[in-house]
């Protein structure tokens, strides 16, 4: 008879199987799936998901995660699993089998009522279907339990950042915003760099095989991994052996193509360098989306957007697009790389702005869970909040309050994960720069994989061994904070504005 152990390894491995076959249906939907495939891809994906929530939730899954909690003589990677499993598992069982019904039910009727509602820049089509999401996430919220001192929102965050809280972060995204508003404020009013040479004709074929050498630059292994091209890029990591990208490319946009390669490389960086011996396993994986998305942030902005990385790529890009950057300056191009800009829509901010989008939509979302704003106005404080904050006023609800579909799908204690991402992003450069002699003088000479040395070692090998915060607090002697990024935005940006901040 198997031990307990090889019994739960086996239905371990069976989730991750089960994971993993979600996710290559989900990115073939995304890319090369015929249009008329979606009827059969749902049903498909509907009834993995169904077994996999079932095997999830089966009782016997939770005797064997009691017994083995139980067991002192686990080693700490066994126990790291035990814990990572039963943490998913609890949040699962918690919820009933009617809500789960009746949420995604929710979903695809929201996600089509936003649709057309963007498209006719008209909230009232989409507000019904918002109130009735919220109301369900409330009763989800609840079944999780809120945690002891926290609040509704919290049950939420939990799913995507596991041990943060609001009492965490609230206070940390004010001092954020106190110093960052000033900041938008003293760089938007000096004058701006030139971008013209952005806005001409940049040959498609010839941006992707750019974006093949930063690629290979980078570290990104394609024989265990492949890019492609999708309507909003993503990053689909099955296995460590096996890390799906996807960018975008526009023909008179070509920063859109170069920096989801990079953004989504970090994102696959990180994928690949997941602990490969515990392969089928709950620890290979990352413990939050923000450490996920500070490795795609650390690329795209910390190196992507730095006078270094540009140093080593422009010559290389000019070899591909001669005529379109004839005359174009180093100095010129990083300027107009780092463009500072006070524009309605999160996508296209800069790294400056950036995060004023999140922390609005952050107060929005943790307001409405406590019943505290009404979904009816959302568009007017919405519209207030943006003026207040960057200085813009949406033109209409297409660019305002509908502009992203995280809320359609019923995603709420979401979005912070993206500022977290900022901020451990730049709390582990500045660890790198001060552990790696000579790091800018490599990245001047395009030699990157010092940089990814460290990162596989300090941030993809321990997976989901430990929390996301203890993994940045060991590789940079500190949790989450807004000092290093602070210290950067004010750094770089002062220089390059040639502004006092
Ligand atoms: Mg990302």
């Amino acid at each position: 008879m198997p031990s307990t152990w090889d019994r739960f390894s086996q239905r371990m491995a069976e989730l991750r199987d089960l994971a993993g076959a979600i996710g290559i249906l989900t990115w073939d939907q995304e890319t090369f799936m015929p249009k008329r495939g979606v009827a059969a891809r749902s049903e498909q994906l509907g009834t993995l998901q169904a077994i996999a929530h079932e095997r999830l939730t089966a009782p016997e899954l939770g005797e064997l995660l009691e017994k083995l909690a139980a067991n002192k003589k686990l080693s700490g990677p066994q126990h790291a699993m035990v814990r990572s499993v039963r943490f998913d598992r609890q949040r699962a069982v918690k919820i009933p089998g009617k809500l789960v019904r009746e949420l995604a039910e929710r979903q695809s009727h929201a996600v089509e009522a936003w649709k057309e509602a963007r498209e006719k820049k008209a909230f009232g089509i989409f507000s019904p279907h918002l109130d009735k999401l919220l109301a369900i996430r409330r009763e989800m919220a609840d079944a999780y339990g809120v945690p002891k001192g926290g609040e509704r929102y919290d049950a939420l965050l939990d799913g995507y950042e596991e041990g943060m809280r609001v009492k965490r972060l609230a206070p940390l995204f004010e001092r954020l915003k106190g110093w960052l508003v000033p900041l938008v404020q003293a760089l938007a009013d000096a004058p701006p760099p030139r971008d013209d040479f952005l806005k001409r004709r940049y040959d498609p074929d010839k941006q992707w095989l750019f974006s093949l050498e930063i690629l290979d630059a980078m570290g990104f292994d394609l024989d265990r991994g492949r890019q492609d091209r999708s309507a909003h890029p993503f990053t689909m990591g099955v296995d460590p052996d096996d890390v799906r990208l996807t960018i975008r490319i526009f023909e008179e946009l070509p920063l859109s193509a170069i920096f989801s390669t990079i953004h989504e490389a970090g994102h696959g960086l990180y994928e690949q360098g997941l602990p490969r011996e515990h392969r089928r396993t709950a620890l290979c994986a990352a413990p939050s989306m923000g450490l996920h998305e500070s490795q795609s942030r650390l690329w795209e902005n910390l190196v992507g957007r730095s006078m270094p990385f540009w140093e080593s790529f422009l010559p290389q890009m000019r070899v591909h697009f001669p005529e379109a950057l004839a005359n174009v300056r180093l100095r010129d191009f990083y300027a107009a790389v780092n463009r500072v800009e006070r524009s309605p829509i999160r996508v296209e901010a800069d790294e400056v702005t950036y995060n004023l989008h999140i922390l609005l939509r952050f107060d929005l979302e943790l307001a409405m869970l406590r019943e505290e704003l009404d979904v009816t106005d959302l568009p007017g404080v919405w519209n207030e909040r943006m003026s207040k904050d960057l200085g813009v006023k949406p033109k209409n609800d297409g660019e305002g309050v509908l502009q992203d579909i995280h809320w359609a799908w019923g995603e709420l204690g979401y979005f912070p994960t993206y500022t977290i991402g900022n901020l451990y992003a730049a709390s582990l450069y500045d660890a790198a720069k001060r552990s790696i002699p000579g790091l800018e003088e490599h990245i001047r000479q395009g030699r990157l994989a010092t940089l990814l040395a460290w990162l596989r070692e300090k941030v993809h090998t321990p997976g989901r061994l430990l929390p996301a915060e203890e993994v940045v607090r060991s590789a940079t002697g500190k949790g989450l904070d807004d000092g290093d990024f602070k210290a950067y935005l004010e750094g770089k940006y002062g220089t390059l504005y040639g502004v006092k901040v």
